[in-house]
């Protein structure tokens, strides 16, 4: 951080501020650890609120003041963006991923605070701390807390941030993972974070039934005859045999690319209540999605893991997929 940009945070932090912490929608691990490693951070001398745009996964009720996450709704909301001086939005650089909150945002008269490692920032913010070489929004909020105050960092504060390290990493394996990502990691071991208790409440946390949906949406992968590609989905039947909670899904992407060969692996997820398909693309090497996503999907991500919208029925969702990835195929990698 440059010193003129430290000035500037150091002196909207010098007096007590009402401080609005946002995560994008269905908040994942990285995004709620930042705005909580942020909330205990702050919290002592500042009035703080978290608002998530909508519900999140169970699983991550385990980090540390979680109970204080408000779930946006518009009377709640509007009372806090009315009073609010400072607003953070996190682990997002595109309004549209604060989904009902956008609008809330870009109507405040609060100063907007970015911290976020996403590709080709939007910038509707009055600071943006944008670095798409970082691992995840907690690594650069550890950097944020210890260039502004290390004397804050605690055990609370490392837990939310390490949860959100290991869980955009892939527990430190992904291309993303430096050297200065694990030397945060051995960091934040000293404040007493447990890894094992992390990694248990991450991943050895489910129902039985969540254990046989995965079993039958990885029977469900096809491969695109002659491209290094699978495909998998989850339809609205599926989620109410096995009991579907948010998160659930979490992680079976990722089983396409256990096959020798594969670049590419798709998860398609009917959501019948908004009326739409959530796609996950995850790829490795050369093969990058996130362009693809946002051409052909109204998505985005990173250039391994992005994700994406359908509105169109679960089955003309992959007959479209299927012509666009042969199209982008033959565009780009022919
Ligand atoms: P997931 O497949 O886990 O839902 O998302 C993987 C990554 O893709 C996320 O970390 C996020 O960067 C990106 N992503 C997911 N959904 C969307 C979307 O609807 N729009 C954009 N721009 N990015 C998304
Ligand atoms: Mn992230």
């Amino acid at each position: 951080m440059d010193k003129k940009l430290l000035d500037n945070i150091n002196k909207l932090f010098s007096i007590r501020r009402k401080i609005i912490l946002i995560p994008h929608s269905s908040p994942d691990a990285d995004a709620l650890g930042s705005c909580l490693a942020l909330y205990h951070f702050f919290k002592d001398q500042n009035d703080v609120s978290i608002i998530s745009p909508n519900d999140y996964t169970e699983i991550l009720n385990f980090l540390p003041g979680s109970e204080n996450i408000i779930i946006h709704e518009s009377k709640l909301s509007e009372e806090l963006f009315k009073n609010a001086d400072i607003i953070f939005t996190l682990d997002f650089n595109s309004l549209s991923r604060a989904r009902n909150l956008s609008s809330f945002i870009t109507n405040s008269s609060a100063s907007i605070i970015m911290i976020d490692h996403h590709e080709n920032p939007d910038k509707y913010a009055n600071i943006t701390i944008s670095n798409p070489k970082m691992s995840s929004t907690c690594e650069m909020v550890y950097n944020f807390i210890i260039t502004l105050d290390k004397s804050k960092m605690n055990y609370e504060i490392a837990t939310c941030i390490y949860t959100g390290i290991v869980a955009d990493t892939g527990s430190f394996r992904f291309p993303s993972t430096t050297s200065k990502t694990l030397k945060v990691g051995s960091e934040l071991i000293n404040y007493g974070v447990n890894v094992t208790e992390i990694f248990e409440k991450l991943h050895n946390n489910f129902q039985f039934k969540r254990l046989k949906l995965l079993g039958s949406t990885i029977n469900n992968f096809k491969k695109i005859d002659r491209l290094p590609i699978l495909y998998t989905s989850i339809s609205d039947e599926d989620q109410r045999l096995n009991n579907f909670k948010k998160g659930d899904s979490e992680g079976f992407v990722n089983f396409g690319l256990t096959v020798i060969g594969i670049l590419c692996s798709v998860l398609f997820i009917e959501k019948k209540d908004e009326g739409v398909i959530k796609i996950s693309f995850r790829s490795k090497g050369d093969f990058k999605v996130n362009i693809f996503a946002s051409k052909y999907f109204n998505g985005g991500g990173h250039e391994h893991a992005s994700g994406g919208i359908s509105k169109l029925s679960l089955i003309e969702t992959e007959k479209k997929f299927i012509t666009d990835i042969r199209q982008y195929i033959k565009e780009n990698y022919e």
